[in-house]
């Protein structure tokens, strides 16, 4: 008898299928799906059988179905949403910042750093690029090798979608998946069996392409987390990444008359410093740098340790003491020298703050030479402790996801549950701002494609 597990439901959604699943995409265009061709196989009867079934549209999910299609397999695509791969369509503003010319395993976090190593050597930026230039996909280059659409995210979307369906791809959209059947190995019925508001379906393999929690109303949801662990494979938990940090109302108050200034400025934790823009905000702090130090910040969570505080260089390059001390002959008040490298508003009221009404009023030769000292530590080492992080629904991508320990780098899939396979967000690897997570998912859903 072969083994038959089932999960509960793990998804809803409002619509109900019929044959033929309408969906709205972009621009609010309604386009007609052709009603799902039944592909002939071993499968069982009143189930529609698929050599590969993969969970979830997005960036991995796509990138992974014109893969296998193209090997011949017959794959179905289901997803929840009504629109095809909304992050796409938002990221990067609109224009998509689609990979980073310097992507290496240096560039993503996880509890085995490694693990991407290979996946991300197999499908590299250029051969993104590839597919780009050969579609005639204009784009450009900004700071940092960041690649961006000229034009628009969608014109990606097209692409990926215009490449599944040139493989033969199935859709199911919007479909709600409401349990899910694993039986044993080589089953004649398929290894997983998937019920869903648009039928039964079978397959061979089953690809979990779900991605992360960050933004829950485009439709983020904890699907791939509990599929692993009802799978028995252990899932490092979740946390909002790429996120701006919330201040405790004590910090925050003095803070206030700062919110609305940006600094170029480094914020660092451990071992990790980002030279970006800094964003003080009316809730605590934002802007490319923090957003990227948040993501170290979060990796003490898996610590048992106490949480520490992050550090924020306001003068990144410039010895603050020395700089300060050449200042002491002249008669120039320290908001007015600070403001040579720093918004004149957030320069008086940090002066204010760390200097008190001597630093407002006297000349800097006329500070104290320990007063001055203890500002210059700061200046080079503003020390914040976050009360936390503006959460989920403010987070550009999820920090933990399944263990990676659970997988092969080399495929992708479960080690110990034959068939099965996870890609993008949803594992445990998350890439830094600037491209480096699309490219993640173009290279994790490319290389399970050649397997599943
Ligand atoms: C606002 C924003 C901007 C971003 N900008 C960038 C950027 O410019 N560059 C970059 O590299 N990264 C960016 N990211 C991160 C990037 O979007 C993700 O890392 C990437 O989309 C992950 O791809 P994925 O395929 O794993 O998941 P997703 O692209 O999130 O796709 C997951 C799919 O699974 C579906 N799904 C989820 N649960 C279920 C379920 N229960 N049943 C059925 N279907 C389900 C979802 O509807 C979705 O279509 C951004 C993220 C956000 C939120």
């Amino acid at each position: 008898m072969p083994s038959i597990c089932c999960y509960p439901v793990l998804s809803t959604c409002r619509l109900n299928f019929s044959q033929t699943s309408v969906n709205r995409w972009a621009g609010g265009a309604v386009l007609e799906f052709a009603a799902l061709h039944v592909p002939a196989g071993p499968g069982e009867r009143g189930a529609m059988y698929f050599d590969v079934i993969i969970m979830g549209a997005g960036a991995a999910g796509m990138m992974c179905a014109a893969q296998a299609g193209r090997r011949g397999r017959r794959v179905l695509l289901i997803d929840h949403a009504e629109k095809l791969a909304e992050r796409i369509r938002i990221s990067g503003g609109g224009r998509c910042n689609f990979t980073n010319r310097t992507v290496s395993a240096d560039h993503y976090l996880s509890q085995n750093p490694h693990f991407c190593r290979s996946a991300l050597a197999r499908f590299t930026p250029n051969d993104f690029i590839a597919l780009l230039e050969k579609r005639r996909i204009s784009y450009h280059e900004r700071e940092q090798g960041q690649l961006f659409c000229d034009d628009s995210a969608e014109d990606i979307i097209a692409m990926l979608r215009d490449a599944c369906d040139e493989a033969g791809v199935q859709w199911a959209m919007p479909c709600a998946v409401q349990g899910i059947e694993a039986r044993s190995a080589g089953s004649a019925r398929g290894a997983f069996a998937v019920d869903s508001t648009q039928g039964r379906f079978s397959a061979e393999s089953l690809v979990v392409a779900t991605g992360g929690l960050a933004i829950p109303k485009i439709g983020a949801t904890p699907f791939g987390y509990r599929l692993a662990e009802q799978f028995g494979l252990p899932v490092v938990p979740p946390r909002p990444a790429l996120v701006p940090l919330a201040l405790a109302p004590e910090l925050l108050e003095p803070l206030k008359p700062m919110a609305g200034t940006t600094l170029d400025a480094s914020a660092r934790f451990a071992d990790a410093a980002f030279r970006e823009n800094v964003l003080m905000t009316h809730r605590g702090l934002s802007g490319p740098a923090i957003l990227q130090i948040s993501s170290y910040w979060q990796m003490q969570e898996y610590g048992s340790g106490k949480k520490r505080p992050l550090e924020i260089d306001l003068l990144p390059g410039i010895d603050a003491a020395a700089w300060l001390d050449a200042h002491r002959q002249g008669r120039s008040h320290l908001p007015n020298v600070l403001a040579e490298y720093l918004p004149r508003r957030f320069a008086h009221e940090w002066c204010a703050l760390y200097g008190g009404d001597k630093a407002l009023s006297r000349p800097i030769g006329e500070l104290g030479r320990r007063d001055l000292e203890q500002i210059a530590r700061q200046l080079n080492a503003w020390s914040l402790m976050p009360a936390g992080t503006l959460g989920f629904a403010k987070a550009e991508v999820t920090l933990g996801g399944v263990s990676t320990a659970a997988l092969s780098s080399k495929t992708m899939a479960a080690r110990d549950v034959p068939g099965l396979y996870f890609i993008g967000e949803v594992v445990d690897v998350t890439g830094w701002l600037g491209g480096y997570n699309f490219q993640w998912a173009w290279s994790s859903g490319w290389v399970a494609g050649q397997f599943a």
